[in-house]
């Protein structure tokens, strides 16, 4: 892989300046970085949710916009920023000819500040074939050269990546999620989990195998 090496049994405390935020997952991993938790939630009124449903009922044969949460699915934004990402998602526009639009529960911007978009018992539309299962995190990084560069960047971030591990860990802990469970966008099809009734596959790129190992590794 190219790019700058992150540091690799980190032990970067991050700056941080008093985050008042929690850091309950924070028993094991000497990089472990409070977490600066905002709420930032898009309007998700009764209708947007009866489009889940009915997304849910066409992709995976049951109509529900609830999740209980078995797996997290990584992603980076490929652009802009946590305000414009929150933006878009909260457009509610039509994505590949449907709705709802897409949406990920959380958005770990550079800094490190994790905005929660969505509460994590509402389903999201941000990976196909999972969006029954899986939390989906939105991590800020430009697209670049290509998606390991755009990887390796948020892996060298020492604010960013700490919180995601955070953010990550905590999402494991409250809904005992194994770390074989966290994945990447890229990996997504490949899952044993994936399911989709109309024959949908995701062609995104983030979260390459090789770097989500270095993300779990972390862990
Ligand atoms: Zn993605």
């Amino acid at each position: 892989m190219p790019a700058p090496s992150p540091p690799a049994s980190a032990a970067k405390p991050a700056p941080a300046a008093g985050p008042v935020g929690r850091s309950d997952a924070a028993s094991t991993a000497p990089a472990a970085g409070a977490l600066r938790m905002v709420q930032a939630p898009i309007p998700f009124p009764d209708s947007r949710k009866q489009e889940m449903a009915a997304y849910s009922l066409r992709h995976y044969g049951t109509a529900s916009w609830q999740l209980t949460p078995t797996m997290v699915v990584l992603h980076y934004t490929a652009g802009g920023t946590a305000a414009s990402t929150r933006n878009v998602f909260s457009a509610d526009t039509p994505n590949a000819g449907e709705l709802p639009g897409t949406c990920a529960h959380f958005v770990v911007d550079k800094d490190g500040t994790v905005y929660q978009l969505v509460p994590t018992t509402v389903r999201c539309r941000h990976t196909i074939g999972l969006n029954d299962q899986a939390i989906g995190i939105e991590m800020v990084q430009e697209a670049g050269p290509s998606s390991s560069w755009a990887d390796q960047q948020i892996l060298g971030r020492p604010a960013q990546i700490g919180a995601a591990l955070a953010l990550v860990r905590q999402l494991q802990s409250t809904y005992a999620i194994a770390t074989g469970n966290v994945v990447g966008h890229a990996t997504a099809n490949s899952t044993p989990q994936f399911h989709d009734l109309t024959g949908a596959r995701n062609d995104h790129t983030d979260w390459l195998p090789a770097d989500l190992a270095v993300f779990r590794s972390r862990l």
